[in-house]
């Protein structure tokens, strides 16, 4: 027995680093004054967006924000606040401003931070149900919304993704499970996709060991949308030189052009000849909410998976995207996986875990990011926003096409615009450092039919008409600055 005198020395180590390993927990009042400085900084950041550039690039590239190196004693809030703003959130792309058009803009829901806030405050743990039913729940809630928007039936399942790529790859191993495609037969195995196709499902078969498989590239029409009669011809010649198809990825729309395969008839092909029929709608699946995205999405309900960001047509900040499966059990038959260490939580309630539907086990409580902006603003204005956009785009291909100065692709399908200067590439190329050089705007090129095309993304839900009004008067701007120095 121990007198009270005696120390153990195990103990007495405990005791020494109780207070010091404390220091993690901060206090109330701390917590409370390191909040507001971060509500400022964040206010201030938003406030500032009216008139901050669409895109800045210093000489040092950020380079700065290694001179404060990570130290046993940390650098504080307020420097580490100093650093944000000298060196991170003033350089590069400038995804929260209205006037940023490239690529696919994201935006940024201002409730899906503080759904963020939440959801690292609280930690609920959303990868299976045992864990968290009501965090489970809502993302499940979260993913039959989606569905529904799909038109799937109630067998369909799916989950909330880090992003499109991700929720690529899922379906990718899901379908390929689903055919058995493995081994031998993977070199016989045919994919067919357009040349618009996202590249990250050429990553996502690499990734789910499906190098090897056969990719034909189908042709496009005059509008960058599949040509369904030239698939059934290569599905039709594929077959008859003792190949397997097996799979179908559409795209609604492609991140080139915004262009819409035809869903409708591309379905018919896979059901002909029992495929996996895929559709990527990473960009384009949330204008399902709008009259006009419904009418030319048709055709998707007949999909077997289908792939849409929240982080790009639902404005949320990026770390978000969502695979749904008509029939949701053939996800979980390729990722679900037990072990005895998780024996207590099997438990499910007919809830599908999220842990068993997708790679990841523990993961960010995403759910949250989406269901506090669609609780606090509700759906409609997610709607308005998005009719917004495809009038903007039309509005903006309109205005283009009028111009003498430029050469304009095909009517949008949805919201992005290609274009042209009437002119060489070497001239489109210089337009184009112009206004990256400028900054007010920005926007991106591709190339198309081998020549380089400049591209209008409008998928901002800050991006409004006065926006869009300032991109093409800088454009003609620096244009008559280009023609008149040439
Ligand atoms: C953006 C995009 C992807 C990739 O999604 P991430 O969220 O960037 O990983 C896939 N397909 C299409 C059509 C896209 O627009």
């Amino acid at each position: 027995m121990k007198t009270p005198i005696d120390t153990d020395p195990l103990e007495e180590e405990l005791r020494r680093l109780e207070p010091l390993a404390r220091a993690l927990d901060t206090p109330t009042r701390d917590r409370d004054a390191r909040t507001r400085a971060v509500e400022a900084y964040a206010s201030a950041y938003l406030d500032a967006q009216g008139d901050a550039p669409a895109y800045t690039r210093s000489p040092d590239l950020s380079a700065g924000l290694l001179d404060t190196p990570i130290s046993e004693k940390g650098a504080g809030l307020d420097a580490a606040l100093g650093l944000l703003d000298r060196f991170v959130d003033h350089e590069g792309l400038n995804t929260t401003s209205g006037r940023f058009t490239g690529y696919i803009p994201g935006g940024g829901v201002y409730e899906a931070a503080l759904g963020d806030y939440l959801a690292a405050v609280t930690n609920r743990y959303a990868g299976v149900f045992f864990a968290s039913p009501g965090a489970v729940r809502m993302e499940n809630q979260l993913v039959r919304w989606m569905a529904d928007l799909v038109g799937f039936p109630d067998t369909a399942g799916g989950y909330l993704s880090a992003g499109g790529s991700l929720a690529n790859l899922t379906a990718v191993v899901t379908a390929r499970d689903v055919h058995g495609v493995e081994g031998e037969t993977v070199p016989r195995a045919v994919v067919y996709l357009s040349d618009h196709a996202h590249h990250c499902v050429d990553k996502a078969l690499r990734v789910a060991g499906l190098g090897r498989a056969v990719l034909r590239r189908v042709p496009v029409d005059e509008a960058w949308r599949m040509d369904a009669r030239a698939l059934e011809r290569a599905v039709a010649d594929d077959l008859a030189s003792g190949l397997t198809p097996w799979l179908i990825v559409a795209s609604a729309g492609t991140t080139n052009t915004g262009s819409i395969d035809p869903l409708d008839a591309i379905a018919d092909v896979a059901s002909r000849h029992n495929l996996w029929f895929h559709v990527d709608a990473a960009y384009g699946g949330f204008f399902q909410l709008t009259d006009i995205g419904k009418e030319r999405l048709r055709g998707m309900e007949r999909a077997h998976s289908v792939v849409m960001d929240p982080h790009k047509t639902l404005f949320l900040p990026y770390g978000i995207g969502a695979l749904i499966v008509r029939d949701g059990t053939l996800i979980r038959r390729s990722h679900l996986s037990d072990a005895s260490y998780m024996q207590d939580a099997r438990a499910s309630d007919g809830e599908w875990s999220p842990a068993h539907m997708s790679p990841e086990l523990t993961k960010h409580f995403r759910g949250l990011r989406m269901w506090l902006p669609l609780q606090v603003h509700g759906v409609a204005p997610f709607r308005d926003a998005l009719t917004e956009k495809l009038l903007l785009a039309r509005w903006a291909w309109q205005e283009l096409a009028r111009s003498e100065q430029f050469e304009v692709g095909p009517e949008p399908d949805l919201s992005v615009v290609t274009f042209r200067l009437k002119g060489t590439d070497d001239a489109n190329r210089r337009l184009l450092e112009a206004v990256h050089r400028d900054g007010r705007v920005f926007f991106s090129s591709t190339v198309i039919d081998g020549r380089f095309t400049l591209r209008l993304a409008i998928v901002s839900f800050r991006s409004h008409l006065d926006d869009i009004r300032l991109t093409l008067r800088v454009l003609e701007e620096l244009v008559s600055d280009i023609t008149q120095r040439a």
